[in-house]
């Protein structure tokens, strides 16, 4: 397993929506693998394949609560090609990403999600989820489609973070 570079805000893949995975195969599933190591050493919660300059449809998560369990066990999920079936309920929290370090906001999400997807043996599968763990799918599955969690910010919230915005491009920069 390998360690990738996540991609900051400002780097241009992170805008551009990603294709769907026409077939699952070894090359996908390492991936997979790699991006669940990037996020556990990173100490998130979820990370999406452009986030690691990859545009195709992969997204990785875990449960917080479970983290402290071995990894590969449960609490931890890839999704290939994911769509949200249904959501109800909206709440309001506190959000993170990879891709924008030192900056949190509350972000307005929809409660419950039903999502389907390939998982990495290439099968279909439907999951449930509410609260936090509906809300890091619904945060990845965003990045697949080139939005970002300021696009969901309130438009007061954007202007007090604007700096750090700034920063974040010149520290781009320089890497
Ligand atoms: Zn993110």
């Amino acid at each position: 397993m390998a360690i990738l570079r996540i991609r900051l805000y400002g780097d241009p893949i992170l805008r551009a929506p990603t294709k769907p995975v026409d077939e699952v195969t070894d090359e996908t599933r390492k991936l997979i693998q790699d991006m669940m190591e990037t996020m556990r050493k990173a100490d998130g919660v979820g990370l999406a394949a452009p986030q690691v300059g990859v545009s195709k449809s992969i997204i990785v998560a875990r449960n917080p609560e479970n983290a402290s369990l071995p990894t590969g066990q449960a609490g931890e999920i890839a999704l290939i090609n994911p769509e949200i079936l249904e959501s109800e309920g909206e709440i309001v929290a506190e959000e993170g990403c990879l891709s924008f370090p030192k900056i949190t906001s509350e972000v307005r999400r929809t409660r419950r999600i039903i999502v389907e997807g390939l998982n990495p043996q290439g099968e279909k599968i439907r999951v449930e989820e509410v609260d936090l763990m509906a809300r890091i799918i619904q945060h990845e599955i965003d990045h697949l489609k080139g939005i970002l969690f300021i696009d969901r910010m309130s438009p007061a919230r954007k202007i007090l973070i604007s700096k750090e915005l700034k920063r974040l491009i010149k520290l781009r920069g320089r890497t």
